[in-house]
């Protein structure tokens, strides 16, 4: 559907983005582009870059502003509110004319919200909803509660009650599985683990699932920050308290790629992966390097692929549309309603990743090459 049409362009903006630079300095590009504003700034703030995907989206988007002839001034808050909670504020003292926030906690940045309203400075939420605030004008993501429900679906298909092709699998159970949810103040989580939750359930219920440490809800079994350390942590505590007496561990729903590193080197010093006991199933998400190798390795079972580029592109036509006084494209206005409105949003589609279609799905694309996964 709509991802074919923004293909072309993805890769054109893949190649740029390969060559751009990644720091938090500001760039004047005046490239003509599409007829912006020379030196119209535009404010982006990501949580952090720690993680790849972040790393990409930031390049991503800036490359793409510029192209269009914007001024952009890119910062990363290392997971820290009151950082970027400053970097927000700088950028309305420079006089940005409009945001683009992935926020670290949905709610934290009200105030300067309310700032850059009180200056008529649009804001776009990327990727994660800003919560309880009015002064979100837009909502570029991905269908966030499709990942859980993908990721649910891998777990299943891991442990072979599912087929690939979504048809039911020979195996009956039951299996022991284990719970992961991501920061409880990232709205996207939620999402995931309602997806998830919703497509395990029956399962659960049916009893080829136990949730064998009882811990099922989403306060308890999400990971602050997404943190791989909390999680690695709560995975050798389970393990511990819970997985004694011979009983092993066949599947944990892991729901982003660095949580699923620190559950894997949990189970690793814990016996998994040597001696012919199997890792158990273990998902994942955002197809970041180390656990597509990982995939390739036999060890995570599976991710999910957002694409970035996609993410990117969609965000700077909002963005462009917006500051050209027009309408930017949406594709759903029910689902996110952020506790003060329903933020129209544009949702992407994203892709399970296993080890039979990685090469499909992540280098045939050319969102890697062939030898960054060796
Ligand atoms: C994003 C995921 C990512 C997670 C941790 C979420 O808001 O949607 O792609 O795995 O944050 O960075």
């Amino acid at each position: 559907m709509k991802l074919a049409r923004f293909a072309a362009a993805a890769v054109a903006m893949a190649l740029a983005a390969g060559t751009g630079a990644c720091d938090s300095s500001e760039k004047t590009a005046d490239k003509g582009g599409s007829g912006a504003k020379a030196g119209v700034l535009v404010g982006v703030s990501m949580p952090t870059k720690s993680s790849e995907r972040w790393i990409s989206d930031g390049n991503n988007v800036k490359a793409a502003l510029e192209k269009l002839g914007y001024q952009v001034h890119l910062q990363y808050a290392e997971n820290d509110i009151p950082t970027q909670v400053n970097q927000i504020e700088t950028q309305i003292t420079k006089d940005a004319k409009l945001l683009i926030v992935a926020s670290i906690d949905g709610t934290a940045i009200s105030t300067q919200l309310q700032q850059a309203a009180d200056k008529k400075i649009p804001v776009i939420a990327y990727d994660r909803l800003i919560r309880n605030s009015p002064n979100v004008d837009y909502y570029a993501t991905f269908d966030n509660y499709k990942v859980g429900v993908q990721q649910a679906t891998s777990l299943l298909v891991g442990l072979g009650l599912k087929k690939e092709d979504g048809s039911d699998g020979a195996a009956q159970g039951p299996f022991n599985i284990e719970l992961f949810a991501g920061s409880p103040d990232d709205n996207n989580a939620t999402f995931f683990f309602n997806g998830a939750m919703d497509t395990l359930k029956p399962y659960i219920d049916k009893g080829a699932l136990v949730v064998k440490s009882g811990q099922k809800d989403f306060k308890t079994v999400a990971i602050l920050r997404w943190d791989p350390a909390t999680a690695q942590k709560r995975m050798e505590d389970l393990l511990t308290t819970t997985y004694t007496g011979g009983a092993k561990v066949d599947g944990v729903l892991s729901p982003y790629d660095g949580l699923s590193i620190g559950i894997l080197s949990a189970l690793k010093s814990n016996g998994y992966g040597a001696g012919g006991q199997k890792y158990p199933i273990v998902t994942g998400q955002d197809a970041e390097k180390a656990s597509v190798k990982s995939i390739i390795a036999g060890e995570q079972f599976a991710t999910i692929f957002k694409d970035t580029r996609q993410l990117a592109e969609v965000t700077v036509k909002m963005a462009d549309a917006v500051l050209k006084a027009g309408k930017p494209e949406v594709n759903n206005t029910k689902d996110y309603d952020n506790g003060k409105k329903v933020v129209p949003s544009y949702l992407l589609e994203p892709v399970i990743v296993y080890k039979s279609n990685y090469k499909k799905v992540l280098i045939d694309s050319g969102y890697y090459k062939e030898d960054e996964l060796k």
